[in-house]
């Protein structure tokens, strides 16, 4: 079927000669809409390109009064060219004027026509123009004939950029004034600060060939350079910094599986039988595959979009005979529209810094990883790219979530200073990690750490940390495309427990579900995914995945003790249930007669204030308690943790939230159950103190908390903090932080210089 001439590979052809031919550079813009409004039976064809200040201009037309032509002018985001340029997507619309954003301009004479079909002219990421077709008869135009445009887009896009079609000077610069310092907001993703040199990460090679000479040969090229694909990828997995396992192995091994799928090659296959060349139909289906990007929510299937786009990416490149990643200068931050997680580990992790994305997600593999390498990473950082010339310096504020664009001499000396105490500091805690966390009074406080990727575990010993209070499984489920198998959970728990030695290790069951989504359930959009089918729900309604779970954690364990505990419990019931399964698997194990744990204590996370009300009948149940303040505060105070408008609405430091964790203290204590406070407040050194004036003995928190923490611990005399917090919360003072605060300070207690409130 390749060899048959389909619609748009005639066109192609036609437009190549047309573009090849005589005449001044307007002309033959002119007859290429000419072309087109013949090829797609449209009654109009025109072209819009931007001019300065984002305007968009009428070039040529094919159908609309020809004195418009220079004369329309649109902004972007004004009707429906500006949409099209402002959201970067194409448009179909049956009725147009019916539309509320069409804007009538009545020196193109457009009454008369009803349908329009417009997509984005795009060159190097950037929106360049507008390509458009109109229709008198309502109609509804086809996915194919979209297509088609966006093909022809694609092509006009490269050769109005080399000047072919339109004077280069008519073209406009659309990048911001560059020079100036700049800020830039956007979502923090890998914690920490950094400064350098922005590298321009060159996402996209330059297609330069488009239309095809020879079908078939452009098949094999495609197909020799997918089977060089795949060896680079097989050549990294095999490198010795891969090491055995990890995060970083499972992250390419899912890669390599994009890279050997059939359909991304048929649909490149299918575009290079529409007339294209083998890198002008990767691109094609790339930007199909952006388009599918940012029209979808669900994190998941965004994250494996983002793979497949690096995979394009890296395609291009084979295609091109050129090298991969450029080397690095000492200090440099990288910045991309998006950045595949192999495309990342092509760098020199030694000299990069830091990272900025435009796009990125907190779930996506690239995310994961640099948190996993302590590189910090600020992404949704909108136009990026546009405002950050290579050699700009830059600064990566992941803790305030923003990115400095050459900023003034008083702002990058204040960050060095930062970035240098940082490092300071964190070889200060380093040096005190063997100190015992004890209060000056002689309370012992046990300070453990968060963790959920195997390569944290390494912190143990670098912080002195007294064990993992948290270990959120779930991150290995996330970053597979497959369902991790039984045999590799478990060596991910033994190699753990390994690590962790005479530590304890609390392991958290599954907390899928909600916005955290993996590949291997049915993900259903859900109103308020937060509250919906997550986490010990879906445990219980799905026992298939707790049972094998449990049992990869039993295995890891043998010989030595198993601490469980499950997240989002909301009922007493639920935990009994929960706990019947683990009950379940054990006597499994006896029956079969295969080493299992030397015993097993199982817990319950507190997150969802109902349980509260049930508490004595829990804790004659439960081995442990884990309060998740994270879950907590949302649930409490009815805010969602992800909305950052309501982000410092409701200071967890307050009375309410305060007696509420007093009454579990309290409680747990009588009964004689161990509890410990895991979310981010127990890693906020101010917050910390409040909970141990509640009488919390236990804290678990983000490794690079734990020096800051035991710092505070020893500088406390505890009976004295007692007082004055307990009084504090009876008096029903609103204000708790910066009585507390300056309390801290009046009475030397080292709360640290960091955000203590995020
Ligand atoms: C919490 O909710 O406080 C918690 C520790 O769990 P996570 O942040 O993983 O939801
Ligand atoms: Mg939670």
């Amino acid at each position: 079927m390749s060899d048959l001439p389909s619609r748009p590979r005639i066109l192609l052809r036609q437009l190549h000669r047309v573009m090849a031919g005589p005449g001044r550079a307007e002309e033959r813009l002119q007859g290429v809409v000419r072309l087109i409004a013949q090829n797609m039976v449209a009654e109009v064809c025109s072209v819009y390109l931007v001019r300065a200040g984002e305007i968009l201009e009428l070039f040529a037309t094919e159908g609309l009064n020809p004195q418009a032509v220079h004369q329309t002018r649109l902004r972007f985001g004004e009707g429906l060219v500006g949409l099209v340029a402002q959201r970067g997507l194409p448009l179909r619309i049956q009725e147009a004027p019916k539309h509320p954003r069409f804007a009538y301009r009545a020196e193109t004479g457009e009454e008369p026509y009803h349908s329009f079909l417009g997509v984005p002219i795009i060159r190097h990421g950037r929106v360049i123009g507008v390509l458009v077709v109109q229709n008198v008869k309502p109609r509804e135009y086809t996915d194919e004939e979209e297509e088609a445009l966006q093909t022809i887009a694609m092509v006009l896009a490269e050769l109005i950029g080399s000047g072919e079609l339109v004077a280069p000077e008519e073209i406009a610069e659309v990048a911001g004034p560059a020079g100036l310092p700049l800020t830039l907001d956007g979502e923090a993703m890998a914690a920490g600060l950094a400064a350098g040199r922005a590298v321009l990460h060159e996402g996209a090679i330059e297609v330069t060939r488009y239309v095809a000479e020879d079908v078939e040969q452009e098949r094999k090229r495609l197909d020799e350079a997918l089977a060089a694909l795949r060896e680079e990828i097989d050549r990294m997995l095999a490198s010795p910094e891969m090491g055995a396992g990890g995060e970083h192995r499972e992250v390419l091994e899912a890669y390599r599986m994009f890279a050997q799928d059939r359909g991304w090659r048929d649909r490149i296959l299918h575009a290079i039988d529409s007339g294209l060349t083998a890198e002008a139909a990767v691109e094609r289906v790339a930007q199909d595959n952006r388009r599918r990007m940012s029209a979808t929510e669900d994190p998941y299937l965004r994250a494996r979009l983002h793979d497949l786009e690096d995979l394009s990416r890296r395609l291009l490149r084979v295609l091109a005979g050129q090298p991969r990643a450029p080397r690095l200068e000492e200090d440099s931050i990288l910045v991309a529209r998006n950045l595949g997680p192999a495309e990342l580990l092509d760098y020199d992790l030694t000299r990069l810094k830091g990272v900025v994305l435009e796009e990125g997600a907190p779930t996506a593999h690239v995310a994961i990883l640099a948190r996993a390498m302590g590189i910090p990473l600020v992404g949704r950082v909108e136009g990026a790219r546009e405002h950050v010339e290579p050699g700009d310096l830059v600064i990566v504020d992941a803790e305030n979530a923003h990115v400095l664009v050459r900023p003034a001499e008083e702002v990058r000396e204040t960050y060095e200073r930062a970035i240098a105490a940082r490092a300071r500091e964190l070889e200060s805690f380093f040096a005190e990690r063997d100190l015992p966390s004890i209060t000056r009074d002689g309370v012992e406080i046990t300070l453990m750490m968060n963790a959920g990727l195997v390569n944290d575990t390494a912190l143990l010993e670098r912080t002195g940390a007294a064990g993992i209070g948290l270990f959120r499984t779930e991150f290995q489920f996330m970053v597979r495309s497959t369902l991790p198998r039984l045999d590799a959970q478990r060596e991910l728990y033994a190699r753990v427990l390994e690590t962790a030695g005479e530590r304890p290790v609390y392991f958290r069951t599954l907390d899928i579900g909600g916005d955290k989504v993996v590949p291997f359930l049915p993900h259903e959009r859900e109103a308020n995914p937060a509250m919906g089918w997550r986490a010990i729900r879906i445990a219980l309604d799905r026992p298939v995945l707790l049972r094998y779970q449990l049992r990869a954690l039993m295995q890891a364990s043998a010989g030595r003790a198993l601490r469980v505990m499950f997240p989002m419990v909301a009922t007493v019931a639920e935990f009994r249930a929960a706990r019947a399964i683990v009950e379940k698997e054990q006597r499994r194990f006896e029956r079969l007669g295969i080493a299992g744990p030397e015993r097993v204590e199982v817990g319950v996370m507190v997150e969802v204030p109902s349980l509260a009300f049930e508490l004595r009948e829990l804790l004659h149940e439960a081995d442990f308690l884990s309060v998740g303040t994270n879950d907590l505060v949302q649930f409490f105070f009815a805010v969602d943790r992800t909305n950052p408008k309501l982000t410092r609405r409701y200071d967890p430091l307050s009375p309410a939230l305060l007696r509420f964790i007093r009454r579990l203290v309290v409680t747990a204590d009588q009964i004689g159950v161990p509890l410990t406070v895991c979310g981010e407040m127990a890693g906020r050194p101010l917050d910390a103190l409040a909970l141990l004036a509640l009488g919390v003995r236990r804290l678990s928190m983000s490794p690079s908390a734990i020096g800051p923490a035991r710092r505070m611990v020893r500088s406390i005399d505890l009976p004295r903090v007692e007082n004055f917090i307990l009084q504090l919360i009876d008096s029903g003072e609103r204000e708790m932080r910066s009585t507390l605060r300056n309390f801290a300070r009046d009475h030397g207690i080292a709360i640290g210089s960091g955000a203590d409130f995020i």
